[in-house]
């Protein structure tokens, strides 16, 4: 199998390549354009391995783009490169509407010229829960949940994906939809929450908290996402959405004590102590309030199921962040942790 992978130097992506190389011989193209988010050091597992190839490229640019895919000829595209990070998206829009927008559509189109040049092209387009706003107290998310976005982040997530489902019905494009809870696990850009709050309570610097820190967040290891990529890759049906997610709800203020008992259990440190560390700080404009998924769809027609529990999920990414310095120390330099995504600056 050869599968091109967009934005395979970030965090989902390389956990994608990964798995692909390692563990199913896949011959991979990882298509990235190492943005502050990508870093070629997240593929180190792969880097020497004859069946991986990288090719520095913005999706953005159409060109080159094209000549990369009709030159590697994919029989599948697994598309994650994205600008990610909501915070971002309130400070810039643009490059949120570039890059998820404008790039989807481009990939849409050069899938479309590789149709018909292999045998059986498959595309997945992986999105998220985000797009479908907010819950209140009860339910979850459906693949027939009204979109609603929110953010500019979540708005250009939205996009795509109408991109994707109408490449489907107008040019028979086989695209295949995910929209998947918030990921956890190693290789995280440190501006999201989980590693963010690792970092800093290890360093002993405020623990910042949004508004009320009472937003509902439904949990997923990494891997469990990659499984249930490969699922969809496998056996998904062609213009279907797949929702993703492990029912692993918690609110962001229990999601950080967690870390803070995870950290100071395995570095000796005052567990009192990092708690003091805890800030409330204005809330994020138009914050979701809770986020749940409903993954009946793919467990029961595809059979997935995650397989990581939260507790050991967790201790073993506390562990990673913590023994990986010279890692975090580049994602640190090239992000200082400085609060984002305050409309009024
Ligand atoms: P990430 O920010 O860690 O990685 C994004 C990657 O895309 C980076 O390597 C970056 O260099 C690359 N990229 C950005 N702009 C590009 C461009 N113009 N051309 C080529 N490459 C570009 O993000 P992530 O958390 O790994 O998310 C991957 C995908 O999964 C995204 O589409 C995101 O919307 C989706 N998703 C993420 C989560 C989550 O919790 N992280 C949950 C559900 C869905």
């Amino acid at each position: 199998m050869r599968v091109a992978v967009t934005g395979g130097a970030g965090f989902i992506g390389s956990a994608v390549v990964r798995h692909l190389v390692c563990d199913r011989g896949a011959e991979v193209l990882t298509i990235d354009k190492l943005t502050y988010a990508g870093n070629r050091a997240n593929l180190v597992q792969v880097e020497a391995s004859p069946l991986h190839n990288f090719s520095q490229t913005d999706i953005c640019d159409a060109a080159a783009l094209r000549s990369a895919l009709l030159d590697f000829q994919p029989d599948a595209i697994i598309h994650l490169a994205a600008e990610s990070h909501v915070d971002r998206s309130i400070d810039g829009p643009g490059a949120f509407i570039s890059t998820n927008v404008v790039g989807t559509y481009n990939l849409l189109q050069v899938a479309r010229e590789l149709v018909g040049k292999v045998s059986e092209l498959r595309f997945v387009h992986v999105s998220t829960d985000e797009v479908y706003g907010a819950l209140g107290a009860d339910g979850a998310f459906t693949e027939g949940s009204a979109y609603r976005p929110n953010s500019p982040y979540s708005a250009s997530k939205a996009a795509s994906d109408h991109l994707a489902r109408a490449w489907f019905a107008t040019y028979d494009l086989p695209v295949m939809v995910t929209n998947c809870s918030n990921n956890y696990g190693p290789y995280q850009f440190p501006e999201k929450m989980i590693p963010l709050t690792i970092l800093n309570a290890h360093a002993r610097r405020p623990l910042t908290i949004y508004g009320d820190g009472l937003q509902v967040r439904d949990w997923l290891h990494v891997d469990d996402h990659v499984t249930g990529l490969m699922r969809v890759l496998d056996d998904g049906r062609p213009g279907q959405v797949y929702n993703i997610g492990a029912s692993c709800e918690m609110t962001n203020l229990a999601l950080v004590d967690r870390l803070i008992s995870e950290v100071a259990a395995q570095t000796n440190a005052d567990a009192g102590e990092l708690a003091r560390l805890k800030t409330h700080v204005p809330d994020r404009p138009a914050h979701d309030r809770r986020y749940a998924i409903d993954a009946t769809k793919v467990r029961r027609e595809l059979n997935w199921a995650p397989r990581r529990g939260f507790d050991s999920g967790l201790r073993e990414t506390v562990a990673w962040y913590l023994a990986n310095g010279a890692w975090c120390a580049r994602a640190t330099g090239v992000y200082a942790g400085k609060r984002l995504g305050l409309r009024s600056i």
